[in-house]
């Protein structure tokens, strides 16, 4: 009997449930069982889980309200477009890269003089950023506004003037329009011409623009500004000096000043009570004009000789219902050849304003004494799609008297190679790269943050695993010790 008993404690399974009773049996069965590594490391990846989890969220809640530190103070981050390899624009000598790094230092050091403004910048040397990048890290400091600054170029280099690109969605609309037309205003006062505020949108429908469809997905207004045409003549007094850049900068950040109000003691002033009228909310998606505008009418005056040559004078007649008109320009070929694109300006010199209403406008064309001319007229709207007139026939008028055609009356010039006026533009910033050393500054303290959750994380992946290594010693060491009581037995 008393062997039986003997027997019967010395089985392990018993044993144990004397010792240690049912719960640490259970236990032990799945640690030393066959399957006691498995089953170890299994509940060890759950623990860990369990405590990254936690870990992650405490280091989540920890960094956060430290980004957003103080609600009265602005943050806005700015983006000089482009950089490294993504050149930009490209024309003449002018990068565009490198001059929305001029800017965008002159507009932080300017902001830097107000009160209640915090500016963080995507970049701050020639470094290629992918536009998500951009984003995330303005989302990241918890910017309020995104403004990315570039400059333009067209295609066949015939298009001038500032504009403006918003978000074509609900608040972003609105804030970015808010924003556009102070600049806007800005802009134009400096003499460039207004090519508009607009909004475009992709196949999907969601803004065309990167960066403006990644600001929507973290609701952060931006804006993209196009400050001018780096390959036209008419705005070449607006880009093709270092000081022209820093006046931009300048221009931006007072936009910016006083789109929220801000004060400067250091420079005198105060926006704090400058008021504008915002832009209501749109109740759907904002979309761009896609039609042509209509051509109503073209008259041609009879020709006269003036100023050294034959001239005409022109009525255009043209509206759009969804947007105002921008150029018009001619072809005195029937269409093979075309003028420059001349401003949508009434006898005053004004532009324009929003259309609806048929535009009209007054200008004159020289008109040749060599051949016939079959005279054409293109008018564009403020997104660029463009209607023609019919051919109008006019035959060369009688010479009595040979004479070389003249400069026209009314700042009209003849069809012009348009490229001709940049041409002398080369090599202001061949030197660019000095302002570049002056540009070196810090990443806001932000930017090491992720540096810091990082090691915290990292100091918990080393807990976890010395708990995986300790289980699994533990497993072993059990292992050991049933086996050689197994074999003592
Ligand atoms: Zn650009």
């Amino acid at each position: 009997m008393k062997q039986v008993l003997l027997q019967k404690m010395n089985n392990s399974d018993q044993y144990d449930r004397l010792r240690t009773g049912a719960g640490f049996l259970r236990m032990k069965e799945v640690f030393t069982g066959k399957k006691a590594c498995i089953s170890g490391l299994f509940m060890t990846a759950i623990l860990s889980a369990v405590v990254f989890v936690c870990a992650f969220f405490a280091i989540g809640s920890a960094v956060i309200p430290e980004v957003k530190a103080d609600p009265d103070i602005v943050r806005i981050c700015i983006d000089p477009g482009h950089g490294g390899e993504n050149l930009g624009a490209d024309y003449n000598g002018y990068l565009e890269k490198d001059m929305t790094l001029i800017v965008a230092e002159a507009m932080r050091e300017e902001l830097a003089k107000y009160e209640g403004i915090e500016v963080f910048m995507t970049r701050t040397s020639d470094v290629d950023m992918s536009l998500e990048e951009r984003v995330d890290y303005a989302a990241e400091v918890g910017a309020d506004f995104f403004f990315c600054l570039h400059f333009n170029m067209s295609a066949d280099h015939d298009m001038y003037g500032a504009e403006c690109w918003v978000s074509a969605f609900d608040s972003k609309y609105a804030r970015g329009m808010d924003f556009a037309k102070i600049e806007m205003r800005a802009l134009t006062d400096l003499g460039l011409y207004d090519r508009g505020i607009k909004t475009r949108l992709n196949s999907k429908g969601t803004n065309y623009y990167g960066v403006l469809r990644m600001a929507d997905e973290v609701d952060m207004p931006g804006i993209i500004i196009e400050h001018c045409h780096l390959d036209n003549y008419n705005d070449e007094e607006f880009y093709d000096h270092h000081d022209m850049l820093v006046k931009y900068g300048i221009l931006d950040a007072t936009c910016v000043a006083m789109y929220y109000g801000l004060r400067s003691d250091e420079l005198g002033v105060d926006y704090s009570d400058m008021t504008y009228e915002e832009t209501p909310v749109p109740t759907s998606v904002v979309k761009p004009d896609d039609t042509d505008p209509v051509l109503e009418s073209v008259i041609y005056g009879e020709p006269y000789e003036a100023e050294g040559g034959t001239w005409t004078d022109v009525e255009i007649k043209a509206h759009d219902d969804d947007c105002r008109m921008l150029y018009y320009s001619y072809s005195t070929d029937g269409g093979i050849h075309w003028s420059e694109r001349y401003r949508w300006m009434d006898d005053e010199g004004e532009l324009i304003g929003d259309a609806i209403l048929t535009d009209t406008i007054h200008t004159t064309i020289p008109v040749s004494a060599e051949r016939d001319m079959y005279v054409i007229f293109k008018v564009y709207n403020l997104y660029n799609l463009d209607s023609e007139s019919e051919p109008y026939y006019m035959a060369k008028p009688p010479a009595p008297e040979e004479e070389d055609q003249g400069q026209p009356a009314e700042g009209i010039s003849q069809t012009t190679d348009i490229q001709n006026g940049s041409d002398g533009g080369i090599s202001a910033y061949s030197d660019i790269s000095r302002y570049d050393e002056a540009t070196e500054i810090e990443r806001p303290d932000e930017a090491v943050k992720p540096d810091t959750a990082f090691i915290v994380i990292a100091v918990i992946l080393a807990v976890c695993i010395l708990l995986v290594l300790l289980i699994l010693g533990y497993v072993v060491y059990d292992n050991h010790r049933s086996s050689g009581r197994r074999r003592r037995r």
